[in-house]
């Protein structure tokens, strides 16, 4: 038997799961549960493309046994099993980078905190959570030796060969003293029909069945009644995509949205699409009604998964759909992409890019329904994504137009936000230019920008960007429809007659000043203008947008420097 020690980060978790993540114990089930459904799609797949698989059995369930007396409660699967190697790998260490993201958001909220669980999978580890030992035996798919896995969390695991029959693999807990609610049928039975009722597989236990007594014709007791063992399936393992809109209630989308998302709180909203015709397929899409903590992340865990004829095939594909939709959660099944499809391939696959390019628009569609006749759940999506979306702007240029469609702004005359459409109504029309100030900070310090100054004069109403986002994006989103943007800065309004007279007696009577200020001022400036810009403000710096310095800053800043 060989002793190891956990990595530390692994440890660290673990130590978590032990000692501080009490509020919601039951989701240890839910991970479990999602790792042997992972591990039955991941033999699914071999199975349908791997010559080395060929004859292997792929009958998939999932069993829970549960041992009153032995305060034992084990999870078994038929799927891909682990090796020595796939145990020390997976079980012990932590490869994903997401679990280094999970430690830096712990809030030291319990709620806050189990909620990270299942979306950083770190889920194994949640055993801990109920159990001070924990078994794994488990026997790879097509190979000869079984392992067993043993660890009380104590800071180290081992790893012995074992015996077992056919490959997949079994979790065994023995349940801390005062878990005993977790032995009991109708806590598991309910745990399942919460958190997995969807996963594609069966899941099966053995429930007591009362059998009446038995009376003769005279009512007379022939037979006592008995408790019967029996085994039966406690979730509907549907893959609720394919089922018609029609035939699905509220409640349907909603559990299935904790089944996937692994989370119990209710999704803002959802999109259920059958396309029928050159290609067919099935997207069901879902807005969470809170943004995850790895939004902004790089890696970032994205959300929606593959399926192929109802096989899975990726969840881990950034490109499934835009980064700036990584927001939604959920499912894109399809029968007319090939099986033994591959990543690479999938990204330059013709049907894969056609159902990326329809689902995108559907979506975006969706939205604009939404803000029209949903406003309020608009504004909490807005709120939630709306940064996020803004990223459309430059990322996919030929829906750009829908996008800023989507958008909500601040504007100088305006007290609530507007859209695009409602702000392009009140634009100069023979000009068709619609004026922005893109800067970070409060929309009230935005207003008060003597940059601001000739529209206030003038009464025209310029876009507020306050989001540092927006000063990124908006200098390379260039029109909307026949309307150019053009940053305040720039704006050039024609004056009168009277005005420009009025300019050149100015710049005469201050020019002996400019000149003053500038041989004070030196270097710290290159021009000192005399303006009739400002109506309020004695002074305004202007920034020379050709110089390298400031253009280099500019670029600093997009690379996030
Ligand atoms: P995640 O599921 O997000 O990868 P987990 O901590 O839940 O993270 O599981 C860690 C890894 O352990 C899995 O990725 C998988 O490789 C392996 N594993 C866990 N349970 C099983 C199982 N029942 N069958 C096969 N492999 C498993
Ligand atoms: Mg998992």
């Amino acid at each position: 038997m060989a002793k190891h020690q956990f990595q530390t980060e692994a440890n660290q978790i673990l130590q978590l799961m032990i000692h501080s993540l009490y509020s919601n114990k039951e989701i240890f089930l839910r991970e479990l549960i999602s790792n042997a459904s992972d591990a039955l799609d991941k033999l699914n797949m071999l199975v349908l493309t791997d010559e080395k698989y060929k004859n292997v059995k792929f009958d998939p369930k999932i069993d829970i046994k549960r041992d009153k007396d032995a305060k034992i409660l084990t999870i078994a699967d038929t799927g891909i099993g682990m090796n020595e190697e796939d145990l020390m790998n997976n079980l012990g260490t932590i490869a994903k980078s997401g679990t280094k993201a999970f430690l830096e958001n712990l809030t030291g909220d319990q709620k806050v905190d189990s909620h990270l669980i299942g979306q950083f999978g770190v889920g194994f580890y949640a055993a801990f959570m109920v159990a001070d030992k924990v078994e794994v035996i488990t026997k790879k798919a097509g190979e000869e030796k079984a392992y067993k896995w043993v660890s009380s969390g104590n800071g180290e695991f081992e790893i012995e060969e074992t015996t077992k029959e056919g490959h997949g693999t079994e979790i065994i807990l023995h349940l801390n003293e005062g878990e005993e609610e977790f032995l009991e049928e109708h806590r598991i039975e309910s745990i399942v029909k919460k958190y997995s009722n969807h996963i594609p597989f069966p899941i099966f236990m053995d429930k007591e069945k009362f059998i009446p007594a038995k009376t003769d014709d005279d009512g007379k007791e022939i037979e006592p009644s008995r408790t019967e063992i029996e085994n039966v399936q406690i979730n509907s393992a549907n893959a609720l995509w394919t089922i018609s809109k029609s035939e699905l209630k509220d409640e349907d989308y909603i559990s299935f949205y904790e089944t996937l998302a692994h989370s119990n709180e209710e999704p803002l909203k959802w999109m259920h699409h059958k396309a029928e015709g050159a290609i067919e397929y099935t997207t069901l899409f879902y807005i969470p009604s809170k943004a995850p903590m790895d939004i902004y992340r790089v890696d970032y865990q994205p959300g929606v998964k593959l399926y192929i004829n109802r096989v899975f095939i990726t969840d881990d594909d950034k490109e499934l759909m835009p980064t700036y939709l990584r927001f939604l959660r959920g499912v894109i099944d399809s029968k007319d992409l090939p099986l033994n499809v591959s990543r690479e391939i999938l990204q330059s696959n013709p049907v894969m890019s056609k159902i990326r390019n329809a689902s995108v628009k559907k979506v975006l569609s969706e939205l604009a329904k939404m803000m029209e006749k949903e406003p309020e759940k608009y504004d909490t999506f807005y709120k939630e994504f709306g940064n996020v979306l803004k990223e459309g702007l430059y990322s996919d240029f030929a829906n750009r137009e829908k996008i800023l469609e989507l958008l909500k702004f601040h504007t100088l005359n305006s007290d609530e936000m507007v859209t695009i459409k409602d702000f392009v109504k009140n634009v100069d029309d023979e000009k068709k230019e619609i004026y922005y100030l893109a800067n970070k900070g409060s929309i009230d310090m935005l207003k008060h920008s003597p940059l601001l100054e000739k529209f206030k004069a003038r009464g025209i109403d310029v876009l507020l960007l306050n989001e540092e986002v927006d000063t990124i994006i908006f200098p390379m989103v260039t029109e909307y429809k026949e309307y150019k943007f053009v940053p305040a800065a720039d704006a050039k309004f024609e004056e009168s007659e009277e005005e420009k007279k009025a300019a050149e007696e100015l710049a005469k009577e201050f020019e002996g000043l400019a000149k003053e200020f500038k041989s004070t001022l030196g270097d710290a400036v290159k021009e000192v203008e005399v303006t009739t810009e400002l109506t309020d403000s004695p002074v305004a710096l202007k920034i020379d947008k050709e110089d390298p310095s400031y253009m280099m800053a500019q670029m600093m800043k997009q690379m996030g420097q």
